[in-house]
């Protein structure tokens, strides 16, 4: 996966290369899709959600460009893998689901990995953030919105950078917002395919 599909399609942060090596990626997949684990695709995980592809896992996490010391909100927790990496490579991760039984789900694979430490997992509405753990030096969104959610630039630190799905149902594209010195800006990554991000600045 690693060399084939990460590095190939142009990842070269080191130390997200080093912990989609290391994060065992079927242990967040359910029994009965274990073997489509490193496949170049998204994969059911149940609820009718699906864990990442893992070329955009990686994309989003480089997008960050994490350091080490930062806090960072995930919005779209699903099986826990991504914010397992996210765990890696920052010091501490909030991560929100909407789904009660992806949320059992997700705490149960990071706790049987050990890789849960420092990662917190709540239930509730993320598309308005999580005020209460901000400002964040990074957000990362796993679900697409119809627009950027205004809460969760509100959320960021400056500096800091988000990342998000934005467009339609179907087709969408990968946006990274920055803030610095007062500012916003923001820049298209690629095009990308999202399932929808519900709830109250998402999809209704
Ligand atoms: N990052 C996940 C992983 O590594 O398995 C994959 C995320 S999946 C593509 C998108 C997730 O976003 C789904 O689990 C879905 O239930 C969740 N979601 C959608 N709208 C949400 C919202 N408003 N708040 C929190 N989670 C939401």
């Amino acid at each position: 996966m690693v060399s084939r599909q990460l590095r190939k399609r142009g990842i070269r942060d080191e130390r997200v290369l080093t912990a989609m090596q290391t994060i065992p990626r079927e242990e967040f997949v359910p029994l009965e899709e274990r073997v489509c684990s490193y496949r170049d695709e998204p994969v059911p995980i149940g609820f009718g959600q699906t864990i990442s592809q893992p070329y955009m896992t990686a994309l989003m996490a480089e997008l960050l460009e994490l350091r080490g010391s930062e806090t960072v909100l995930e919005v779209g927790t699903g099986s826990g893998y991504h914010a397992a990496v996210l765990g890696a490579l920052a010091a501490r991760v909030i991560t929100i689901e909407l789904i009660p039984g992806l949320v059992q789900q997700a705490q149960e694979n990071l706790k049987r990995t050990g890789l849960g430490g420092n990662v917190t997992v709540i239930c509730a509405d993320g598309s308005q953030g999580w005020p209460a753990g901000a400002p964040y030096d990074g957000i990362s969104v796993a679900a697409a919105a119809p627009e950027v959610p205004v809460s969760l630039v509100e959320q960021l630190r400056d500096p800091g950078r988000l990342v998000i799905p934005v467009g339609e149902l179907l087709d969408q594209e990968l946006r990274v917002v920055s803030k610095e010195q007062g500012k916003i800006e923001w820049r298209v990554a690629t095009l990308c395919r999202f399932v929808p991000l519900r709830g109250e600045q998402g999809w209704r």
